[in-house]
């Protein structure tokens, strides 16, 4: 499936993945296509196109403006999604490389991921989820997919990226992880990566803010494990934190790597599909997921319900909802793009939509302008 017919005519990427990948990686050649087709770029495979086109695109630039879990009023130090999203893309490729998988398309699924979040993070989310309850409520992991099939604009000739279907069909996985049959390996690779990325960040970025403290740690298997592996103990604070995270990471993704390897030995001379069909999963042994969920469990209870994050959170969620209700009844005052896609989306979806694609940033600005400055001047709305 993966030689070409014509050798004549193989191009430098098809001929670069035939030497390099696994019989079982997601070959660029085997690829379903687009919805609007395109011939192939000379040295560019498609996967290597999506990539670029998520990263030149719109959304991708926001990611920068947009919070991970700590807001820009706690400091410089910590993720934003756009550091995140780099981040899980160096997992990621690091492991498809050891596994001899296609880096491309696990680098274009990375980089995707956490495009469609809007601002300030899962409470920006739920915010705008309970304000579209009506229009099927909001979901960063599908708003990815309407950003990328319809709302991007980069071409004359239709709207959206244009991305292959398994580009696609790796973020549609996301949206639907319950009932999805087992996504390409590629697709699971990146959202292991995703996974052990925010767990290990987000210990580094608490305890550099000072909502975690060394003693709370003490206990957690993966932490134990890292303290017999290196001199925790002996590095001074801020070694002492790098030295942990790093070697969280390394623990998690030596386990996956050893896990998969043992998973994938017998698989070879298998394609792609044939291990997607067969339901081949990629995952760490039982030993360290219980570990890891046990650390996920603590940052939950410790960290993302902390007082300080809860008040911020609660506050932006406010701030999305009250500039929603106001656009909702005032749509005039939407930009004029929005109000062009309110006469195909409906005005609530626009203002979702709208509201959505804001940095942290530039929501603040606007609940200053439109709600504080108007309030100050005694508007009325009614
Ligand atoms: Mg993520």
């Amino acid at each position: 499936m993966h030689t070409p017919s014509n050798q004549q005519s193989t191009l430098p990427w098809q001929e670069r993945e035939q030497h390099l990948l696994a019989s079982y990686a997601m070959h660029s050649i085997d690829s379903e296509g687009r919805e609007h087709n395109e011939p192939h770029h000379r040295y560019r495979g498609p996967f290597q196109r999506d990539r670029d086109r998520i990263l030149h695109s719109a959304a991708f630039r926001r990611l920068s403006g947009k919070m991970q879990v700590f807001t820009g009023d706690m400091g410089d130090y910590h993720r934003t999604r756009l550091t995140h999203t780099h981040e899980v893309a160096s997992l990621a490729r690091t492991i498809g490389r050891t596994l001899g998988l296609n880096e491309d398309l696990i680098e274009a699924l990375a980089l995707l991921h956490d495009i469609g979040h809007p601002p300030y993070g899962h409470c920006g989310e739920d915010a705008l989820d309970e304000s579209l309850r009506h229009e099927g409520g909001f979901s960063h992991n599908q708003f990815a997919l309407d950003l990328v099939t319809h709302l991007e604009q980069r071409y004359t000739q239709y709207s959206g990226l244009n991305l292959t279907r398994e580009v696609l069909s790796g973020q549609q996985f996301r949206s639907h992880k319950d009932q999805a049959a087992t996504p390409v390996l590629e697709i699971q690779v990146v959202d292991a990566a995703d996974s052990i990325a925010y767990d290990a960040h987000d210990v580094d970025d608490a305890l550099k803010l000072g909502l975690l403290d060394w003693q709370q740690l003490s206990g957690l298997a993966l932490v134990e494990r890292a303290r017999h592996l290196v001199p925790l103990d002996q590095a001074e604070p801020e070694r002492r934190r790098q030295l942990l995270v790093h070697t969280l990471i390394e623990l998690q993704i030596s386990d996956l790597l050893e896990q998969s390897k043992r998973i994938l030995e017998p698989l070879e001379g298998q394609t792609s599909l044939d291990v997607q069909q067969e339901g081949c999963r990629l995952e760490m042994t039982d030993t360290f997921a219980a570990d890891k969920g046990q650390l996920e469990r603590f940052l939950f209870e410790n960290v993302y319900r902390h007082p300080r994050l809860i008040q911020i959170r609660q506050q932006a969620a406010e701030r999305l909802r009250e500039l929603f209700d106001l656009l909702l009844h005032h749509p005039a005052r939407l930009p004029d793009r929005f109000q062009t896609l309110a006469s195909s989306w409906g005005v609530s979806r626009a203002t979702g939509i709208y509201l959505a694609g804001m940095t942290d940033r530039f929501c603040e600005e606007q609940y200053e302008a439109l709600i504080v400055q108007e309030i100050e001047q005694g508007a009325d709305w009614s």
